[in-house]
């Protein structure tokens, strides 16, 4: 694949490559390249090249080609990596899954190169040596003084210093008269500080206790830091924290009764406190028989693939380390994948105590100093395993032997919005494909895909079922809401009385208490408040949108419209609810019922916070937070032995979301959350709310019957055409101007109908969120079934011919058109 430059009697020689932009251009280009013998060559090298007249970073796509013969080729300007940054078998990685998410293959190079390493590309301007100033016009005179002045200035800080106006019509002008030139510089990545400050007490100059207890009126900041010193061993991290006043850092280093320390960042400190040291494991008979199975796989350095489904506590962890140990033992390296990183520092501490510095972590909350100090150590060799989140698996890992995907029906693991739109458990295959590794999904409760992938024998699977230790089962109640409802005074009260009694009572003995929210995205449906009834379409078996503005039921699979019913069809009462609660408006009602009660909410919005979440997980596990409100993501990892009741607020509304993941979403969450109490010596307590406590899906959650669950679901899918039976694409199109959205999505229909009778097209539809940023949004559903379409590359080559077509080139100038491969939210 790589090619190597010929030598030969002149020093430099040529050769062609193709490359491809780091942007929606999805063509290849031919350039020539002039290089000195001995010079690698490789795909996944980047080059400066001009393009369109304009110099611009790109992405050697092939090596070696034969010359275009009809055209002018250009050379390229400059070879900007002399050593290939990306290996081989990830560059054969990366263009299969642009290809499988039809993503341009640009874009998903320049994802697996961190964003400290890319190429910033900078637009400066200077001054022309040989113009006369005497013949700038007189309105540009003060800009162009500005660039004199400078010599060469960024183009960015000139429009920043004039209006825009000015620069508009300044900057082509004086570039007209030949008094100023633009250029074009590409930075280049400065080496980052990979250090963290802490403070710590120095031991040399310690503080009296009089003296700490005197600062507490007159500098409160330096008593509350000297207070945090005081408990803990390691020492108190300051960069990066808000929280921490850098004056009252100065004053007390002053005093000298602190010092700082600097740390690497890949050091212990990037891991939660309690790194645990390992206990020897002697792997019970159920999970050798899985363990053996999967190490002659590694060993024998070929793609495999398994599924370890086996109920929580039943040892999958276990088996996960024994067979990291037997990658490193054959010299190969291994990624965990687990969902939402940054809760689950429980678990990532446990590989850090069973493989010290071999293991780094890797998730979206590190900085970037951080991020490239990682990244250059897994290069280097210095990490063999990461642990992170699904973004790890762009990591180039020399030698890659085995990747673990844990909780793979996780939906975190799909990448939404940015391109590729890629799912980590999928591309763990491809990934693992090409590099002849073993990949294991482990899950208690399976996705619908891999036990489906189980049952048509692409993936092998193997199973634990045993618990390890019989730890207590939590007591479940099930209330029905309808009935509180009907007693309650306010319909608007979200806690019912037996949750509101238990969260006295537990805030009385000074436990933690969790409760969820479910709500995924938008959930806007009409609800029976007497029987639970939520009206439905008729031919997606999909519950209907409320449009509140038109009064209308809406389905946005096939757009079927309706009236929302005067009488419930089931029970014939009139008391319809919009149960349409965010977590903000419980969180504000949680805090008028308890007053006293510590609370702190964790939603996506929160979430992104740089800081928050860490600072949350700590001040929970520290026990300085009561009540944590969240929506699904605090459902797993958490692992707080004080947790001792477990509240989720509305069972239905996941259940009724339209989507057809809905029921599998709710069964998985439910058989989760029963997991996450009596974690301690306790019992744990469950009170699940629901106004449908005869659902099927929440009855079998409750009772711990996955294999149940799992028929009744594939048995209902299966005449629908949804997936594992088929494979989905969503095409979403959005404009500012909502008729031309609609016109455009038609036509984007009529192309793919004309040309492919066989794959389903639902659409076009307005979406369940008809409007994002003022932008009017359509979809398009498309279902092709796997026994006609065993790969999607009927499906894949239709969409294909949809991006190569004038249509595309046409609209997409205009509107946008964007395509999901495997969709997993349909809003
Ligand atoms: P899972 O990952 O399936 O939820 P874990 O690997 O976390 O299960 O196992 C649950 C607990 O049981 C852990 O504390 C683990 O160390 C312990 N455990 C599991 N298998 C063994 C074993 N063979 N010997 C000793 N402890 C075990
Ligand atoms: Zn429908």
């Amino acid at each position: 694949m790589a090619i190597i430059v010929n030598s030969s009697v002149d020093s430099r020689e040529h050769q062609y490559v193709n490359v491809v932009f780091p942007s929606a251009l999805r063509r290849e280009f031919s350039y020539r390249i002039d290089c000195d013998a001995g010079q690698v060559l490789q795909p996944g090298q980047r080059v400066i090249v001009t393009l369109r007249g304009k110099p611009t970073v790109a992405f050697i796509s092939a090596v070696g080609v034969q010359p275009p013969d009809q055209i002018r080729i250009q050379t390229v300007t400059e070879l900007v990596d002399s050593q290939p940054v990306i290996p081989v078998d990830m560059f054969q990685f990366l263009k299969r899954l642009a290809a499988y998410y039809l993503a341009p293959l640009g874009k998903v190079l320049a994802a697996a190169i961190p964003r400290e390493y890319q190429l910033q590309q900078k637009r400066m301007l200077a001054p022309n040596p040989e113009g006369n100033p005497d013949q700038v016009p007189a309105p540009y005179r003060e800009l162009y003084a500005a660039i004199r002045k400078a010599e060469a200035v960024l183009l960015s800080k000139i429009r920043r210093s004039f209006s825009r106006d000015l620069c508009n019509a300044a900057i082509p002008a004086l570039k007209r008269l030949a008094l100023i030139e633009e250029s074009v510089d590409f930075a280049r990545p400065k080496p980052g500080g990979t250090f963290i400050r802490y403070a710590e007490l120095n031991p040399d100059h310690p503080a009296a206790a009089t003296q700490i207890e005197a600062l507490q009126k007159r500098a409160p900041r330096q008593w509350e830091i000297m207070q945090k010193l005081q408990q803990l061993s390691a020492g108190l991290q300051i960069s990066g924290r808000r929280d921490i006043s850098r004056s009252a850092v100065e004053a007390l280093l002053k005093r000298g009764w602190i010092r700082i320390r600097e740390a690497d960042v890949t050091t212990a400190r990037l891991w939660s406190d309690f790194a645990q040291r390992r206990k020897t494991v002697t792997l019970t008979d159920e999970q050798k028989e899985a363990y053996e199975a999967i190490a002659v796989s590694i060993r024998n350095a070929k793609y495999n693939a398994y599924l370890l489904q086996g109920v929580t506590g039943s040892g999958k962890t276990e088996v996960y380390i024994r067979l990291i140990h037997t990658a490193l033992e054959i010299g190969k390296t291994a990624i965990i994948l687990v969902p939402e990183i940054t809760l689950t520092t429980h678990l990532a501490s446990r590989f850090r105590g069973e493989f010290q510095e071999k293991i780094t972590i890797w998730h979206s909350q590190l900085s970037p100093a951080q991020r490239s100090h990682i990244w250059n150590g897994i290069r280097n060799g210095d990490s063999q395993i990461v642990i992170g989140a699904r973004s790890a698996l762009f990591l180039p890992l020399p030698s890659l032997g085995l990747i673990i995907v844990d909780e793979e029906q996780d939906s975190s693991f799909k990448q939404r919005g940015n391109e590729p739109r890629y799912h980590a458990r999928d591309a763990a295959l491809l990934r693992a494909q090409c590099s002849q590794a073993t990949v294991v999904l482990g899950s208690a409760t399976p996705s619908l895909e891999s036990v489906y992938n189980a049952a048509t024998q692409k993936i092998e699977r193997l199973q634990l079922h045993r618990r390890y230790s019989e730890a207590p089962h939590p007591q479940i109640h099930l209330v029905d809401m309808k009935k509180e409802w009907q007693k309650a005074s306010s319909i608007d009260n979200p806690l019912s009385e037996l949750l509101t009694t238990k969260i006295r009572e537990k805030l009385d003995r000074r436990e933690q208490i969790l409760l969820l929210l479910n709500r995924r995205g938008y959930s806007n449906f009409l609800l029976c408040g007497d029987c639970g009834y939520v009206p439905s379409c008729p031919n997606c078996d999909i519950s209907f949108t409320y449009h509140k503005k038109t009064n209308r039921l809406l389905c946005h699979y096939c757009n079927t419209e309706s009236i929302p019913p005067a009488q419930c069809p089931r029970c014939g009462n009139n008391r319809f609810l919009f149960p349409g609660y965010g977590t903000q408006r419980i969180e504000s009602q949680v805090s008028e019922l308890f007053p006293d009660a510590e609370i702190r909410r964790l939603d996506m919005d929160m979430v992104q916070k740089r800081g928050y979440l860490p600072t949350v997980m700590r001040q929970f596990g520290e026990g300085e937070i009561d009540i944590l409100l969240g929506t699904q993501m605090i459902a797993k990892g958490l692992d707080f032995p004080n947790i001792t009741l477990v509240g989720i607020l509305n069972a239905d509304i996941g259940l009724f979301m339209p989507d057809f993941r809905a029921r599998e979403r709710v069964f998985h969450l439910l058989y989760q959350v029963a997991g996450r109490t009596g974690r301690g010596k306790e019992q744990g307590q469950v009170i699940v709310q629901t106004f449908n406590p005869d659902d099927l899906t929440i009855r079998l959650a409750l009772q711990q019957n996955l294999s149940k669950f799992t028929n009744t679901e594939l048995s209902e899918r299966n005449p629908l055409n949804y997936p594992p039976f088929s494979r989905m694409a969503l095409i979403l199109i959005s404009d500012l101007k909502q008729s031309r959205a609609r016109e455009a999505a038609q036509s984007v229909y009529t192309f793919l109908r004309r040309r492919h009778k066989q794959i389903q097209i639902l659409g076009p539809s307005e979406a369940p969120i008809a409007r994002i940023k003022n932008r009017f949004r359509f979809l398009l559903i498309l279902k092709s079934r796997k026994d006609h379409d065993p790969n999607g590359s009927q499906l894949r080559h239709l969409l294909r011919a949809l991006l190569q077509s004038r249509l595309y080139e046409s609209l997409h100038k205009n509107v946008r058109i964007s395509i999901d491969i495997d969709p997993l939210d349909m809003i």
